[in-house]
């Protein structure tokens, strides 16, 4: 052996699960796989990769042996891995996932995923970003310093772990420790929600292209419909959201003035309610049957008098709306407490009259997330967070 072959490390093999369709056509033109060849290749990949979810290249079936040791040898089907799984007695499920590092500092970033079953449904809630760079007064993430975007692959590989762990692909297994949504052609992952950490407008192109793998018809195949996409109020990249995702739209709104709104969701100040109602007026593709959810997080004697249920319903008069009220999720802490459960009530009646459908639900999964008071480290509070704030959201009205 020579000392220059000594030198060289073996090169890490390249991760496929979550690539985009460009991504995986350049993967197979660099190990020589002839241009003529190149779309029908990446087809047959995408299709096992993501129709039927194999985690390894000699269960592709329909490619040539040499092609797939070829294959093989310079590329992996890695998911992120899963340090951590709690069911609730709800069927709720939580995952601890590890992202690979991206770079020779990364440590490899964690984030939680959450999965709430439903008869009907199952959503899986996922995170854009570890952390996030705006400060909404009343979420913990943006007190938290590590923040990076994630990659496409990391937000599709939220998804492959939870289809993996569901027995979602075919000839999956069904866990026996908790529901999944039953019925002929209903699948354990139905319905995508950007509602974890991280604001989702901030890392566009890794969200857009994680949707568009997601909604390609040829392999997972969710249905736009079934993705909503939260954001702050990031005014500039709704437009391109609606345009190039065809994701439902939700919103943090929060407050129905600019002075209340410029403290909790500070981004407010820079993209007032105005400017950020013409947005979701301008939202491609809402409609009556495609409305935009707006979020309101119920803050006790803050933005929770029937004067403000009034003014929200005022406010968003001709939009297609509905809204979700979120109780607040308290954090140690935070400056601010859960509305009572009267005051959320009266809120909802009002809400409920002009026409809203604005259900509070129970909070599921309460009981798996008992230890979070108990949580030390830095990142474990992240943990923690991140499952709170899941936990919350997911626990009203989101269809
Ligand atoms: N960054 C995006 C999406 C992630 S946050 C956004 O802000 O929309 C998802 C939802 O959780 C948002 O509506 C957010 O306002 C809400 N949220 C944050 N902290 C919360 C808390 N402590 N209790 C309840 N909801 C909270
Ligand atoms: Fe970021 Fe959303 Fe939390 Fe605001 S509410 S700090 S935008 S994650």
């Amino acid at each position: 052996m020579t000392a220059a072959a000594l030198a060289t490390p073996p090169r890490a093999p390249v991760v496929l699960a979550g690539a985009t369709r460009a991504e995986l056509t350049r993967a197979l033109a660099e190990i020589g796989v002839p241009e003529r060849e190149l779309r029908m290749r990446a087809t047959q990949l995408w299709h096992w990769i993501y129709h039927r979810g194999v985690r390894e290249f000699p269960a592709m079936r329909n490619i040539a042996r040499p092609l797939v040791e070829r294959i093989a040898e310079r590329f992996s089907l890695t998911r992120p891995e899963v340090v951590a799984e709690q069911v609730s007695e709800d069927g709720t499920r939580k995952w601890l996932i590890r992202m690979p590092p991206v770079g020779p500092h990364d440590k490899g970033a964690e984030i939680e995923c959450v999965y709430i079953p439903e008869s009907d449904r199952g959503t899986l809630c996922v995170s854009s970003q570890v952390g996030c760079t705006l400060n909404c007064t009343f979420c913990h993430t943006g007190t938290q310093k590590l923040v990076r975007n994630l990659t496409t692959a990391e937000i599709v590989g939220q998804v492959l772990v939870a289809r993996d762990r569901l027995g979602d692909f075919p000839g999956g297994v069904a866990p026996t420790d908790g529901l999944v949504p039953s019925g002929e052609g209903v699948r354990a992952v139905s319905n995508i929600v950007f509602m974890g950490m991280g604001e989702p407008l901030y890392n566009f192109e890794a969200v857009r292209d994680a949707i568009g793998v997601l909604t390609d018809g040829d392999g997972l195949s969710l249905s736009r419909r079934r993705i909503t996409v939260s954001t702050s109020g990031v005014v500039p990249q709704m437009e391109a959201l609606g345009r190039e995702s065809g994701a439902m739209l939700a919103v943090s709104l929060h407050a129905t003035n600019d002075a209340l709104r410029d403290k909790l969701v500070p981004l407010n100040k820079r993209y007032p309610i105005k400017d950020l109602l013409q947005a979701c007026r301008d939202y491609p593709g809402a409609s009556n049957a495609r409305r935009i959810t707006f979020e309101y997080v119920m803050l006790k004697g803050v933005n929770d008098s029937p004067a403000e249920a009034k003014a929200l319903v005022r406010l968003l008069k001709g939009l297609p709306a509905k809204i979700n009220l979120i109780p607040f999720n308290p954090w140690p802490g935070s400056p601010y407490e859960c509305s009572d459960w009267p005051t959320i009530e009266r809120f909802s009646d009002i809400v409920f009259s002009a026409g809203y459908a604005s259900p509070v639900r129970t909070p599921r999964g309460r009981d798996i997330l008992a230890a979070c008071g108990q949580l030390k480290s830095e990142s474990e509070k992240l943990r923690a967070r991140a499952r709170m704030m899941l936990e919350e959201n997911l626990a009203v009205g989101l269809d």
